[in-house]
């Protein structure tokens, strides 16, 4: 399996699936405008972006077929194989030595101009300004050398300096221990990478355990990574840019307000500051933006947080039969779990361990094996007809969610969860879906006038 940006291009434009766009488009809002009309439609690159001679792809994966694709599997198996990747990373490659594309070129301050060097979008009406999207940040642990990855929103502020916005997870984890010490975390960030590598980043599994290990696991064999030109970081091979640089202890500037997944903006406010050092690229690089709230953007959390949530839900309820974020939460909010359930009362410890799997997850609604988690209708029928709110829906005030949540309290927010599923004592009948004999089989054609 080939894991390089340009492979899945090249799969992509076999399949038809990419589309190119030779008009000259502005990275201001156009370029966001155009992704968007084709989101969940196609891939498409942008070779002519005013200003800039570097061409732009968006929309590398707009389904589950296309991610399960990426993945080398079905859609039924794709969660499943996250699972088993995350059970078996594969340990990443070295490779040194001149001749490798990523360092084609390298450019070293006082030589950077980021806003000049990549054709980063602005995205949203709002948006302060141009942000990187699809930048994998790769950092060191700074005390057990533990490695991670993690891809957050990156607005330009500088001709080398870049905001970073840290929810409380894993980069946040590091950068702490370094502030505390006064010192800076070194990062990289690598743009322009097989989906494959984007999902591995969003898994939302325990700290340490390196998501390139993941993607390697996915790929089925060990990713290649060299070692970075000023920071001592690893970082693959086949990536299209690396920008190297640290993020600063004691400094935080403000950035925002971005539009982000939720389909609102996140606020302006202080975030953390990376100075970059180096940057890396190939020849003829090609540049990637996740534009915000697209299938691609949702379908990239979605995944790897589903397989984890199946993983806890498992240990809490074995017979559970499907997981799925949907899209309308924002592919974070709104969990549905079907189980077959066995005991009374596994329909909330299932919406226990769903709560567990990820902080994002704020309502979570339990239905039995019969309904389908992927069908908005199915799930709100169950609602309807199998729950009753004051036996079956129960509030945690306070926990932690998400700050991109508006509704949230800085991130401090209220998780529900609605059983949905029968009452093991009550009539089964009671709950059957109607059906009509032959239904299935009728061909209108035969029939009407
Ligand atoms: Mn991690």
């Amino acid at each position: 399996m080939n894991f390089a940006l340009r492979d899945w291009l090249d799969e992509l434009r076999q399949t038809g699936n990419l589309r190119t766009v030779s008009k000259e488009v502005d990275s201001a809002y156009e370029l966001s405008a155009v992704g968007k009309k084709l989101d969940g439609k196609a891939a498409v690159m942008f070779n002519n972006v005013k200003g800039y001679s570097i061409p732009v792809v968006t929309g590398l994966a707009g389904s589950r077929s296309l991610f399960a694709q990426a993945l080398g599997t079905d859609q039924p198996g794709m969660v499943e194989k996250f699972n088993y990747a995350l059970d078996h990373p594969v340990t990443c490659d070295l490779v040194e030595g001149d001749g490798l594309a990523i360092k084609q070129n390298i450019i070293r301050e006082p030589y950077i101009n980021l806003g000049e060097m990549l054709p980063a979008p602005i995205h949203h009406a709002k948006d302060a300004g141009a942000f990187l999207t699809a930048a994998m940040l790769i950092a060191k642990d700074p005390e057990t050398g533990e490695k991670n990855v993690a891809i957050h929103r990156h607005q330009i502020m500088g001709k080398n300096k870049l905001g970073a916005l840290l929810l409380p997870r894993h980069t946040l984890h590091m950068f702490n221990k370094a502030e505390v010490k006064g010192v800076a975390l070194e990062v990289a960030l690598v743009i322009g990478v097989h989906p494959a590598l984007l999902l591995a980043s969003q898994a939302t599994t325990r700290f340490g355990l390196d998501e390139l290990e993941i993607a390697g696991a996915l790929a089925g064999r060990p990713i290649q990574v060299t070692k970075c030109e000023t920071v001592d970081l690893e970082v693959p091979i086949e990536a299209e840019f690396v920008l190297e640089g640290k993020m600063l202890p004691g400094v935080r500037e403000v950035e925002g307000p971005f539009g982000e997944y939720p389909r609102c903006y996140g606020p302006e406010s202080p975030k953390h500051i990376i100075e970059i050092q180096c940057v890396t690229h190939r020849n003829n690089p090609i540049y990637h933006t996740i534009i915000p709230a697209t299938l691609e953007h949702l379908l990239l959390g979605a995944i790897p947080r589903e397989a984890v949530m199946l993983q806890l839900v498992r240990q809490a309820v074995p017979t559970v039969k499907a997981v799925h974020l949907t899209p309308a939460g924002g592919c974070r909010y709104h969990a549905v779990i079907s189980i077959d359930k066995k005991f009374e009362g596994q329909g909330k410890n299932a919406i226990f361990a769903a709560f567990a799997s990820s902080s994002e997850v704020k309502h979570a609604v339990a239905v039995d094996a019969d309904i389908d988690v992927y069908d908005s209708q199915d799930v709100e029928w169950a609602i309807s007809t199998r729950c009753q709110a004051a036996r079956d829906v129960f509030v945690i005030p306070n926990a932690m969610g998400n700050k991109l949540d508006p509704s949230s309290n800085d991130g401090i927010s209220d998780k529900m969860g609605i059983d949905a599923t029968v009452p093991l004592a009550e009539e089964a009948g009671k709950y059957e879906k109607i059906t009509i004999p032959g239904l299935d089989e009728v061909n209108l054609s035969d029939y009407l006038d």
